[in-house]
Protein backbone atom coordinates (compact mmCIF):
# COMPACT_ATOMS: atom_id res chain seq x y z
CA UNK A 1 0.00 0.00 0.00
CA UNK A 2 1.11 3.34 -0.76
CA UNK A 3 2.75 5.26 2.48
CA UNK A 4 1.41 8.66 1.33
CA UNK A 5 -2.43 7.01 1.86
CA UNK A 6 -4.16 9.12 3.77
CA UNK A 7 -6.75 8.10 6.53
CA UNK A 8 -9.59 8.52 4.24
CA UNK A 9 -8.26 6.51 1.55
CA UNK A 10 -7.26 3.59 4.29
CA UNK A 11 -10.90 3.56 5.32
CA UNK A 12 -12.64 3.57 1.97
CA UNK A 13 -10.02 0.57 1.13
CA UNK A 14 -11.03 -0.81 4.22
CA UNK A 15 -14.52 -0.70 3.48
CA UNK A 16 -13.89 -2.01 0.09
CA UNK A 17 -15.51 1.47 -1.26
CA UNK A 18 -13.20 3.16 -4.45
CA UNK A 19 -10.67 6.17 -3.88
CA UNK A 20 -11.61 8.28 -6.50
CA UNK A 21 -8.51 9.93 -5.95
CA UNK A 22 -6.57 7.46 -7.49
CA UNK A 23 -8.41 8.30 -10.72
CA UNK A 24 -5.82 9.61 -13.19
CA UNK A 25 -6.50 12.54 -15.58
CA UNK A 26 -5.25 12.63 -19.24
CA UNK A 27 -3.79 16.33 -18.56
CA UNK A 28 -0.29 16.43 -18.56
CA UNK A 29 0.51 12.70 -20.16
CA UNK A 30 2.50 12.14 -22.79
CA UNK A 31 0.35 10.66 -25.45
CA UNK A 32 2.35 11.50 -28.77
CA UNK A 33 2.56 8.51 -31.39
CA UNK A 34 0.69 6.22 -28.70
CA UNK A 35 -2.26 4.00 -29.90
CA UNK A 36 -5.19 5.59 -26.88
CA UNK A 37 -7.71 3.88 -27.11
CA UNK A 38 -10.99 5.80 -25.48
CA UNK A 39 -14.31 5.05 -24.79
CA UNK A 40 -17.50 6.95 -25.26
CA UNK A 41 -20.73 7.13 -25.18
CA UNK A 42 -22.26 7.58 -28.80
CA UNK A 43 -25.05 6.39 -28.33
CA UNK A 44 -27.54 9.07 -30.11
CA UNK A 45 -30.40 8.96 -32.39
CA UNK A 46 -29.51 7.50 -35.78
CA UNK A 47 -33.01 9.21 -38.45
CA UNK A 48 -32.50 8.17 -42.14
CA UNK A 49 -28.52 7.03 -41.82
CA UNK A 50 -27.89 10.62 -40.64
CA UNK A 51 -26.97 11.46 -36.49
CA UNK A 52 -30.32 13.49 -35.31
CA UNK A 53 -28.77 14.81 -32.19
CA UNK A 54 -24.85 15.31 -31.73
CA UNK A 55 -25.04 16.35 -28.04
CA UNK A 56 -23.13 13.44 -26.70
CA UNK A 57 -20.37 14.05 -30.04
CA UNK A 58 -19.96 17.38 -28.97
CA UNK A 59 -19.49 16.45 -24.72
CA UNK A 60 -16.39 13.90 -25.51
CA UNK A 61 -15.20 16.36 -28.75
CA UNK A 62 -12.80 18.36 -26.51
CA UNK A 63 -10.77 15.08 -25.55
CA UNK A 64 -10.67 13.54 -28.62
CA UNK A 65 -8.94 16.56 -30.18
CA UNK A 66 -6.84 17.23 -27.26
CA UNK A 67 -5.53 13.88 -27.75
CA UNK A 68 -5.16 14.02 -31.41
CA UNK A 69 -4.00 17.59 -31.12
CA UNK A 70 -1.16 16.08 -28.87
CA UNK A 71 -0.55 13.23 -31.15
CA UNK A 72 -2.27 10.13 -30.01
CA UNK A 73 -3.39 7.82 -32.57
CA UNK A 74 -6.49 8.38 -30.91
CA UNK A 75 -9.04 4.68 -31.41
CA UNK A 76 -12.46 5.69 -30.44
CA UNK A 77 -14.39 2.83 -28.66
CA UNK A 78 -18.71 3.24 -28.31
CA UNK A 79 -21.69 0.97 -28.22
CA UNK A 80 -24.76 2.24 -29.68
CA UNK A 81 -28.73 1.23 -29.18
CA UNK A 82 -29.29 -2.52 -28.15
CA UNK A 83 -28.01 -4.93 -31.15
CA UNK A 84 -27.60 -7.57 -28.49
CA UNK A 85 -24.88 -9.39 -30.47
CA UNK A 86 -26.20 -8.88 -34.20
CA UNK A 87 -24.79 -7.06 -36.69
CA UNK A 88 -27.70 -4.75 -37.90
CA UNK A 89 -27.03 -1.02 -40.30
CA UNK A 90 -29.25 1.11 -37.77
CA UNK A 91 -26.40 0.43 -35.18
CA UNK A 92 -23.22 0.63 -36.93
CA UNK A 93 -21.08 3.84 -36.07
CA UNK A 94 -20.64 4.72 -39.59
CA UNK A 95 -22.88 7.68 -39.21
CA UNK A 96 -21.63 8.98 -35.73
CA UNK A 97 -17.80 8.88 -37.47
CA UNK A 98 -19.36 10.67 -40.53
CA UNK A 99 -20.47 13.49 -38.29
CA UNK A 100 -16.73 13.29 -36.42
CA UNK A 101 -15.50 13.94 -39.77
CA UNK A 102 -17.66 17.15 -40.20
CA UNK A 103 -17.62 18.44 -36.81
CA UNK A 104 -13.22 18.27 -36.62
CA UNK A 105 -12.35 19.14 -40.65
CA UNK A 106 -8.84 19.87 -39.52
CA UNK A 107 -8.41 15.91 -38.40
CA UNK A 108 -8.58 12.40 -40.51
CA UNK A 109 -11.56 10.53 -38.98
CA UNK A 110 -11.33 6.74 -40.21
CA UNK A 111 -14.11 4.61 -39.92
CA UNK A 112 -13.32 0.96 -39.59
CA UNK A 113 -16.01 -1.75 -39.87
CA UNK A 114 -15.43 -3.46 -36.86
CA UNK A 115 -13.88 -3.48 -33.25
CA UNK A 116 -11.75 -6.48 -33.07
CA UNK A 117 -9.86 -8.88 -35.35
CA UNK A 118 -7.70 -8.47 -38.82
CA UNK A 119 -9.86 -5.79 -39.96
CA UNK A 120 -8.95 -3.47 -37.04
CA UNK A 121 -5.34 -4.38 -37.10
CA UNK A 122 -5.38 -3.02 -41.20
CA UNK A 123 -7.23 -0.35 -40.41
CA UNK A 124 -5.09 0.94 -37.56
CA UNK A 125 -1.60 0.05 -39.01
CA UNK A 126 -2.14 3.14 -41.62
CA UNK A 127 -2.95 5.56 -38.71
CA UNK A 128 -0.53 8.85 -38.28
CA UNK A 129 -0.19 10.95 -35.18
CA UNK A 130 -3.01 12.78 -34.59
CA UNK A 131 -5.15 11.00 -36.88
CA UNK A 132 -8.82 9.49 -35.29
CA UNK A 133 -10.53 5.97 -36.32
CA UNK A 134 -14.05 4.84 -35.02
CA UNK A 135 -14.50 1.48 -34.85
CA UNK A 136 -17.85 -0.45 -35.25
CA UNK A 137 -20.29 -1.10 -32.11
CA UNK A 138 -18.55 -3.13 -29.48
CA UNK A 139 -21.95 -4.53 -28.61
CA UNK A 140 -21.81 -6.39 -32.03
CA UNK A 141 -20.12 -8.60 -29.73
CA UNK A 142 -22.02 -10.85 -27.24
CA UNK A 143 -18.58 -10.66 -24.88
CA UNK A 144 -18.98 -6.72 -24.41
CA UNK A 145 -22.22 -7.02 -22.20
CA UNK A 146 -20.96 -9.96 -20.51
CA UNK A 147 -17.92 -8.14 -19.73
CA UNK A 148 -15.70 -10.96 -20.80
CA UNK A 149 -12.62 -10.91 -20.18
CA UNK A 150 -10.73 -12.26 -23.73
CA UNK A 151 -13.37 -9.94 -25.60
CA UNK A 152 -11.38 -7.14 -23.22
CA UNK A 153 -8.56 -8.62 -24.43
CA UNK A 154 -9.17 -8.49 -28.35
CA UNK A 155 -9.69 -4.70 -27.85
CA UNK A 156 -7.03 -3.79 -25.29
CA UNK A 157 -4.45 -5.49 -27.91
CA UNK A 158 -5.38 -2.43 -30.41
CA UNK A 159 -4.26 0.14 -27.64
CA UNK A 160 -1.33 1.00 -25.31
CA UNK A 161 -3.52 3.37 -23.03
CA UNK A 162 -7.03 3.48 -22.03
CA UNK A 163 -9.09 6.15 -21.47
CA UNK A 164 -12.56 5.89 -20.05
CA UNK A 165 -14.96 8.87 -21.16
CA UNK A 166 -18.33 7.74 -21.05
CA UNK A 167 -19.55 8.18 -17.64
CA UNK A 168 -22.91 7.50 -18.91
CA UNK A 169 -22.21 3.91 -19.98
CA UNK A 170 -20.02 3.67 -16.07
CA UNK A 171 -23.19 2.03 -14.53
CA UNK A 172 -22.37 -0.77 -16.75
CA UNK A 173 -19.99 -3.62 -16.30
CA UNK A 174 -19.22 -4.06 -19.77
CA UNK A 175 -15.90 -5.40 -21.53
CA UNK A 176 -15.03 -1.86 -23.05
CA UNK A 177 -16.05 0.07 -19.48
CA UNK A 178 -14.56 -2.51 -17.42
CA UNK A 179 -12.60 -5.40 -17.75
CA UNK A 180 -10.39 -3.18 -20.52
CA UNK A 181 -9.28 -1.28 -17.69
CA UNK A 182 -7.68 -4.25 -15.91
CA UNK A 183 -5.42 -4.21 -19.00
CA UNK A 184 -4.22 -1.18 -20.18
CA UNK A 185 -2.90 1.58 -17.75
CA UNK A 186 -6.47 3.95 -17.59
CA UNK A 187 -7.11 7.50 -17.50
CA UNK A 188 -10.48 9.35 -16.85
CA UNK A 189 -11.14 11.51 -20.41
CA UNK A 190 -12.07 15.39 -19.92
CA UNK A 191 -16.05 14.92 -19.71
CA UNK A 192 -15.54 11.71 -17.22
CA UNK A 193 -13.35 14.05 -15.04
CA UNK A 194 -15.98 16.81 -15.02
CA UNK A 195 -18.36 14.31 -14.29
CA UNK A 196 -17.27 12.59 -11.06
CA UNK A 197 -15.99 16.23 -9.97
CA UNK A 198 -19.36 17.94 -9.87
CA UNK A 199 -21.29 14.92 -8.55
CA UNK A 200 -18.68 13.97 -6.44
CA UNK A 201 -18.59 17.24 -4.58
CA UNK A 202 -22.17 17.79 -4.66
CA UNK A 203 -22.95 14.95 -2.85
CA UNK A 204 -19.59 13.98 -0.85
CA UNK A 205 -18.73 17.40 0.21
CA UNK A 206 -21.19 19.91 -0.21
CA UNK A 207 -21.44 23.55 0.22
CA UNK A 208 -24.16 23.33 3.09
CA UNK A 209 -27.60 23.19 3.99
CA UNK A 210 -28.26 20.96 0.37
CA UNK A 211 -31.53 19.92 -1.06
CA UNK A 212 -32.17 17.18 -3.33
CA UNK A 213 -35.21 17.22 -5.29
CA UNK A 214 -36.11 13.58 -6.65
CA UNK A 215 -39.31 13.42 -8.74
CA UNK A 216 -40.63 11.29 -11.54
CA UNK A 217 -43.15 8.77 -11.90
CA UNK A 218 -42.03 5.76 -9.34
CA UNK A 219 -40.85 5.32 -5.78
CA UNK A 220 -40.37 1.78 -6.76
CA UNK A 221 -38.18 2.47 -9.42
CA UNK A 222 -35.90 5.07 -6.77
CA UNK A 223 -36.38 3.79 -3.14
CA UNK A 224 -32.40 3.31 -3.06
CA UNK A 225 -31.70 6.62 -3.75
CA UNK A 226 -33.98 8.06 -1.60
CA UNK A 227 -33.18 5.81 0.85
CA UNK A 228 -29.28 6.97 0.66
CA UNK A 229 -29.99 10.50 -0.10
CA UNK A 230 -32.10 10.73 3.65
CA UNK A 231 -28.58 10.40 4.95
CA UNK A 232 -27.00 13.27 3.32
CA UNK A 233 -29.26 15.78 2.57
CA UNK A 234 -30.55 18.59 4.76
CA UNK A 235 -33.70 18.67 2.86
CA UNK A 236 -35.19 16.20 0.59
CA UNK A 237 -38.08 17.44 -1.54
CA UNK A 238 -40.28 14.64 -3.12
CA UNK A 239 -42.27 15.15 -6.48
CA UNK A 240 -43.77 13.59 -9.32
CA UNK A 241 -46.56 10.58 -8.86
CA UNK A 242 -43.24 9.86 -5.81
CA UNK A 243 -44.89 12.41 -3.75
CA UNK A 244 -48.42 10.34 -3.97
CA UNK A 245 -47.29 7.29 -2.49
CA UNK A 246 -45.74 9.44 0.22
CA UNK A 247 -49.27 11.16 0.76
CA UNK A 248 -50.72 7.84 1.13
CA UNK A 249 -48.36 7.16 3.58
CA UNK A 250 -49.20 9.73 5.76
CA UNK A 251 -53.22 9.03 5.54
CA UNK A 252 -54.02 11.63 3.09
CA UNK A 253 -56.96 10.51 0.65
CA UNK A 254 -55.09 11.25 -3.06
CA UNK A 255 -58.51 10.43 -5.07
CA UNK A 256 -57.63 8.75 -8.51
CA UNK A 257 -53.53 9.87 -8.51
CA UNK A 258 -51.38 7.27 -9.49
CA UNK A 259 -49.73 5.75 -6.49
CA UNK A 260 -47.60 2.25 -5.37
CA UNK A 261 -49.68 1.27 -2.29
CA UNK A 262 -47.14 -1.58 -1.92
CA UNK A 263 -44.69 0.93 -0.99
CA UNK A 264 -46.33 2.65 1.78
CA UNK A 265 -44.19 0.46 4.07
CA UNK A 266 -41.24 1.91 2.14
CA UNK A 267 -41.91 5.65 2.54
CA UNK A 268 -43.11 4.91 5.64
CA UNK A 269 -39.44 3.40 6.20
CA UNK A 270 -37.90 6.22 4.24
CA UNK A 271 -39.46 9.07 6.70
CA UNK A 272 -38.58 7.50 10.18
CA UNK A 273 -34.97 7.13 8.39
CA UNK A 274 -35.06 11.06 7.72
CA UNK A 275 -36.06 12.23 10.65
CA UNK A 276 -33.44 9.97 12.27
CA UNK A 277 -30.65 11.55 10.60
CA UNK A 278 -32.32 14.77 10.65
CA UNK A 279 -33.68 15.65 6.93
CA UNK A 280 -36.37 17.27 6.45
CA UNK A 281 -38.73 15.88 3.63
CA UNK A 282 -41.17 18.25 2.37
CA UNK A 283 -43.76 17.00 0.22
CA UNK A 284 -46.32 19.50 -1.79
CA UNK A 285 -49.16 20.68 0.17
CA UNK A 286 -51.08 21.94 -2.83
CA UNK A 287 -51.92 20.14 -6.20
CA UNK A 288 -52.79 20.87 -9.90
CA UNK A 289 -55.16 18.01 -10.88
CA UNK A 290 -56.98 16.62 -14.00
CA UNK A 291 -59.38 13.37 -14.55
CA UNK A 292 -57.38 12.67 -17.15
CA UNK A 293 -53.81 12.91 -18.57
CA UNK A 294 -54.12 14.08 -21.66
CA UNK A 295 -53.63 17.75 -23.77
CA UNK A 296 -56.37 20.12 -23.30
CA UNK A 297 -58.03 18.55 -20.39
CA UNK A 298 -59.77 20.96 -17.84
CA UNK A 299 -57.43 21.48 -14.64
CA UNK A 300 -58.03 22.88 -11.75
CA UNK A 301 -55.60 23.66 -7.99
CA UNK A 302 -56.83 21.96 -5.07
CA UNK A 303 -55.31 21.00 -1.37
CA UNK A 304 -53.79 17.57 -1.68
CA UNK A 305 -55.98 16.14 0.90
CA UNK A 306 -59.14 18.03 -1.29
CA UNK A 307 -58.55 16.33 -4.49
CA UNK A 308 -61.76 15.54 -6.09
CA UNK A 309 -62.99 11.54 -6.61
CA UNK A 310 -61.75 11.00 -9.80
CA UNK A 311 -58.91 13.44 -10.05
CA UNK A 312 -55.36 12.48 -9.94
CA UNK A 313 -52.66 14.64 -8.59
CA UNK A 314 -50.35 16.19 -12.22
CA UNK A 315 -48.20 18.76 -10.76
CA UNK A 316 -47.32 20.85 -7.78
CA UNK A 317 -49.56 23.59 -6.83
CA UNK A 318 -49.12 27.10 -6.84
CA UNK A 319 -48.27 27.25 -2.94
CA UNK A 320 -46.21 24.18 -3.23
CA UNK A 321 -43.83 26.03 -5.71
CA UNK A 322 -44.05 29.47 -3.93
CA UNK A 323 -42.96 27.41 -0.77
CA UNK A 324 -39.98 25.47 -2.69
CA UNK A 325 -38.65 28.87 -4.04
CA UNK A 326 -38.51 30.28 -0.43
CA UNK A 327 -36.84 27.18 0.72
CA UNK A 328 -34.19 27.62 -2.10
CA UNK A 329 -33.06 31.07 -0.78
CA UNK A 330 -31.84 29.37 2.26
CA UNK A 331 -30.19 26.33 0.34
CA UNK A 332 -26.53 26.41 -0.94
CA UNK A 333 -26.27 23.04 -2.98
CA UNK A 334 -29.55 21.52 -5.00
CA UNK A 335 -28.94 17.81 -6.35
CA UNK A 336 -31.95 17.39 -8.65
CA UNK A 337 -33.50 14.09 -10.36
CA UNK A 338 -36.82 13.70 -11.72
CA UNK A 339 -39.08 16.12 -12.85
CA UNK A 340 -41.88 17.47 -10.49
CA UNK A 341 -44.82 17.20 -12.49
CA UNK A 342 -46.26 15.46 -15.50
CA UNK A 343 -44.12 17.89 -17.68
CA UNK A 344 -44.42 16.59 -21.36
CA UNK A 345 -48.46 17.77 -21.27
CA UNK A 346 -48.91 21.47 -20.67
CA UNK A 347 -49.77 22.90 -18.08
CA UNK A 348 -48.40 20.34 -15.90
CA UNK A 349 -44.99 21.15 -16.50
CA UNK A 350 -45.44 24.82 -14.62
CA UNK A 351 -44.01 23.66 -11.58
CA UNK A 352 -41.11 22.02 -12.87
CA UNK A 353 -40.36 24.73 -15.62
CA UNK A 354 -40.95 27.61 -12.50
CA UNK A 355 -38.62 25.67 -9.93
CA UNK A 356 -36.10 25.06 -12.20
CA UNK A 357 -35.94 28.91 -13.69
CA UNK A 358 -35.12 29.65 -9.78
CA UNK A 359 -32.73 27.36 -9.85
CA UNK A 360 -30.87 28.84 -12.55
CA UNK A 361 -31.48 32.38 -11.00
CA UNK A 362 -29.97 31.80 -7.99
CA UNK A 363 -27.30 29.71 -9.65
CA UNK A 364 -26.41 32.93 -11.93
CA UNK A 365 -26.33 35.14 -8.72
CA UNK A 366 -23.72 32.52 -7.32
CA UNK A 367 -25.90 31.84 -4.37
CA UNK A 368 -26.48 28.06 -5.22
CA UNK A 369 -24.05 25.56 -6.76
CA UNK A 370 -27.09 23.17 -9.04
CA UNK A 371 -26.49 19.84 -10.62
CA UNK A 372 -28.85 18.04 -12.13
CA UNK A 373 -29.08 14.67 -14.16
CA UNK A 374 -31.44 12.35 -15.46
CA UNK A 375 -33.10 11.39 -19.09
CA UNK A 376 -36.41 13.42 -18.49
CA UNK A 377 -35.15 15.86 -15.67
CA UNK A 378 -32.47 17.10 -18.68
CA UNK A 379 -35.57 17.03 -21.32
CA UNK A 380 -37.52 19.65 -18.83
CA UNK A 381 -34.82 21.88 -18.57
CA UNK A 382 -33.88 22.31 -21.75
CA UNK A 383 -37.79 22.74 -22.65
CA UNK A 384 -37.32 25.52 -19.82
CA UNK A 385 -34.49 27.28 -21.40
CA UNK A 386 -32.25 27.07 -17.83
CA UNK A 387 -30.32 23.87 -18.67
CA UNK A 388 -27.10 26.17 -19.68
CA UNK A 389 -27.42 28.38 -16.36
CA UNK A 390 -26.94 25.49 -14.16
CA UNK A 391 -23.52 24.71 -12.27
CA UNK A 392 -23.54 21.24 -13.82
CA UNK A 393 -26.04 19.11 -15.93
CA UNK A 394 -24.92 15.85 -16.30
CA UNK A 395 -25.17 13.45 -19.69
CA UNK A 396 -26.00 10.39 -17.85
CA UNK A 397 -29.32 9.16 -16.87
CA UNK A 398 -29.22 5.66 -15.37
CA UNK A 399 -25.27 6.43 -14.16
CA UNK A 400 -27.02 9.70 -12.37
CA UNK A 401 -29.35 8.08 -10.98
CA UNK A 402 -26.79 4.82 -9.65
CA UNK A 403 -24.74 7.56 -8.26
CA UNK A 404 -27.46 9.54 -6.28
CA UNK A 405 -27.76 6.10 -4.55
CA UNK A 406 -24.48 5.55 -3.38
CA UNK A 407 -23.73 2.88 -5.77
CA UNK A 408 -19.89 2.33 -6.98
CA UNK A 409 -20.30 2.69 -10.80
CA UNK A 410 -17.56 -0.28 -13.00
CA UNK A 411 -16.34 2.20 -14.86
CA UNK A 412 -15.56 4.85 -12.76
CA UNK A 413 -13.85 2.14 -10.23
CA UNK A 414 -11.82 0.41 -12.68
CA UNK A 415 -10.06 3.51 -13.42
CA UNK A 416 -9.96 3.95 -9.85
CA UNK A 417 -8.36 0.53 -9.73
CA UNK A 418 -5.91 1.24 -12.67
CA UNK A 419 -4.16 4.22 -11.01
CA UNK A 420 -4.73 2.42 -7.43
CA UNK A 421 -1.97 0.05 -9.68
CA UNK A 422 -0.09 2.18 -10.63
CA UNK A 423 0.66 3.89 -7.59
CA UNK A 424 1.61 1.13 -5.59
P1 LIG B 1 -35.60 11.01 -15.13
O1 LIG B 1 -35.63 10.42 -16.53
O2 LIG B 1 -35.15 12.44 -15.13
O3 LIG B 1 -34.83 10.15 -14.16
P2 LIG B 1 -38.14 9.81 -14.48
O4 LIG B 1 -38.08 8.96 -15.72
O5 LIG B 1 -37.97 9.14 -13.18
O6 LIG B 1 -37.12 11.04 -14.60
O7 LIG B 1 -39.57 10.52 -14.41
C1 LIG B 1 -40.11 11.26 -15.45
C2 LIG B 1 -41.56 10.93 -15.68
O8 LIG B 1 -42.34 11.09 -14.51
C3 LIG B 1 -42.11 11.86 -16.71
O9 LIG B 1 -42.54 11.10 -17.83
C4 LIG B 1 -43.30 12.51 -16.01
O10 LIG B 1 -44.43 12.68 -16.86
C5 LIG B 1 -43.62 11.52 -14.91
N1 LIG B 1 -44.39 12.15 -13.82
C6 LIG B 1 -43.98 13.16 -13.03
N2 LIG B 1 -44.96 13.50 -12.17
C7 LIG B 1 -46.02 12.70 -12.42
C8 LIG B 1 -47.35 12.56 -11.87
N3 LIG B 1 -47.76 13.33 -10.87
N4 LIG B 1 -48.17 11.62 -12.39
C9 LIG B 1 -47.73 10.83 -13.41
N5 LIG B 1 -46.50 10.91 -13.97
C10 LIG B 1 -45.65 11.84 -13.48
MG1 LIG C 1 -36.80 8.82 -17.42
Amino acid sequence: MNELASPTTLEAEAAGGLDLSRIRSIDGIDVHGKRVLIRVDFNVPIEGGVVADPTRITRVLPTIAKLAREGAKVIVLSHLGRPKGTISADTSLRPVARKMQELMPGTTVRFIGDCMGEEVRRGLSALKPGDVAVLENVRFYPGEEKNDPRFAKSLAEHGDLFVGDAFSSAHRAHASVDAIADLLPSYAGLLMMAEITALGEALENPDRPVMAIVGGAKVSTKIHVLTHLVARMDVLVVGGGMANTFLLAKGVDIGASFSEPDFVPTAKDIMARAKQAGCEIVLPTDAVVANELKPGVAWSVCAVDAVPPGAMILDFGPDSVADLKRRLGAIHTVLWNGPLGAFETAPFGEATFAVAREVARLTKEDKLVSVAGGGDTVRALNEAHVAADFSYVSTAGGAFLEWLGGAQLPGVAALARSGARAAA
